[in-house]
């Protein structure tokens, strides 16, 4: 086990409860691991959900900086939310995908916002707004090919193909893109893989035999840009890889990918107090301390995005030993049993981060709680604030 080292990049904010550490260097330097094992093809910098909980807008201007010339995002409103900020059409292309009846489809026109069109109701709606305003819509297409979420189904197709090819032979639209998502890219060898990769294949074909020209054929989340070369086509769309977590832990963990955790996690120790054996500790007493022992109260809790399904399981280091979650977390704070330890009030809790330290990652947490590193990380909460380090955008 290492010391902690309170100087290094997760080190707390003086007077902070706690604090997410967000490690752009290590942001751009995982878009640049990622364009190099994949070579050819653009990358889609994907930054929904306030990029995993990183932060939209400085993760998208930290990507812009190093290259990136496209951003993805699933609410109309997020992509709104990039061009408000300033980051401009001449910056990035700016993707969306997740349109419901009534979108604010005026508005990404204005914006230059590229826009996803999965079956005709989207399409007409498109089409009144773009006859609205005069401006063009940037469409890309999105084929169903085995997901069974978003997408057009295959016999659909052909209708919505010809639609899209006849709005843009009047001038209203211009399909730019053609895509699709996997259900499996993270489970290889899983016969979905193969089965995706093909009815892409025959729908990009439809399509182009119909006439359309796309600018870009995509198809590729994390796990399939970093194992599936066969997917990239013209552009990747990473979310997960680029934060620096592997998608495929079970395959490689991030070092193996070249890729570093980008969000550390840190608490600080609220309370060291001794107890007798047979305390019960935290709501219900689903943990009772097995002798006299000393307890750390950690000021964090499920309202700050620590599960609570890590209840009396979830790892933490503090001055490099780990500790676990003592009985039941709470909206706001957990306490660990230190075993008879007395770190200081006031000392660092690590939850998680890179690992460099040898505390608990993200990963761990996923592990712990029955879910995926995905869901840790896009879950710490607003009342939690970001700390950015070594930012090159600003
Ligand atoms: C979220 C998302 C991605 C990125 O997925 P990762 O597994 O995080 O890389 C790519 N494409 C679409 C359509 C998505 O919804």
């Amino acid at each position: 086990m290492t010391t902690a080292n309170t100087t290094g990049p997760a080190a707390l904010t003086r007077g902070a409860r706690a604090e997410a550490t967000v490690d752009l260097a290590a942001l751009r330097d995982n878009l640049a691991a990622l364009r190099a094992r994949t070579g050819g093809p653009a990358v889609m910098a994907v930054v929904k959900a306030d990029a995993y909980g990183h932060g939209a807008v400085r993760c998208a201007r930290e990507a812009v900086a190093a290259g990136i010339d496209w951003l993805g995002t699933a609410t109309p409103e997020e992509a709104l939310a990039l061009r408000a900020a300033g980051i401009g059409p001449d910056q990035a292309r700016v993707l969306c995908w997740l349109w419901t009846p009534d979108g604010p489809w005026r508005q990404a026109l204005r914006a230059a916002v590229d826009i996803s069109v999965s079956g005709l109701w989207a399409l007409d709606e498109l089409l009144a707004a773009v006859r609205e305003t005069g401006v063009p819509g940037r469409v890309h297409l999105k084929a169903d090919t085995g997901l069974g979420r978003n997408g057009c189904q295959p016999h659909d197709w052909p209708d919505l193909v010809a639609a899209a090819l006849r709005a843009q032979a009047e001038g209203l639209i211009e399909v730019v893109g053609i895509w699709s998502h996997f259900a499996a890219a993270d489970e290889p060898g899983h016969p979905s893989i193969q089965a995706q990769l093909d009815s892409f294949a025959e729908a990009l074909a439809f399509a182009e035999r119909s006439g359309a020209r796309p600018e870009v054929r995509h198809l590729a989340n994390s796990p399939a840009t970093l194992l599936l070369p066969q997917s990239h086509y013209d552009l990747v769309r990473p979310g997960l890889a680029m934060y620096g977590l592997s998608p495929v832990p079970d395959v490689g963990g991030p070092a193996d990918f070249g890729l570093r955790p980008v969000m550390s996690l840190t608490a600080r120790l609220a309370l060291v107090k001794t107890v007798p054996g047979g305390h019960g500790v935290s709501y219900g007493h689903h943990y009772t301390t097995p002798g006299p022992t000393t307890l750390g109260l950690v000021p964090v809790g499920y309202a700050d995005g620590v599960p609570r399904h890590a209840s009396n399981t979830g790892p933490v280091q503090i001055g490099g030993t780990w500790y676990r979650v003592a009985g039941r977390v709470a909206m706001d704070q957990f306490v660990v049993d230190l075993g008879g330890d007395l770190p200081e009030v006031g000392e660092e809790v690590l939850l998680f981060g890179p690992g460099e330290r040898g505390e608990p990652t993200a990963e761990d947490w996923g592990r712990a709680c029955g879910t995926l590193s995905y869901e840790i990380i896009t879950r710490i909460g607003g009342r939690v604030p970001r700390r950015y380090v070594g930012g090159a955008a600003e």
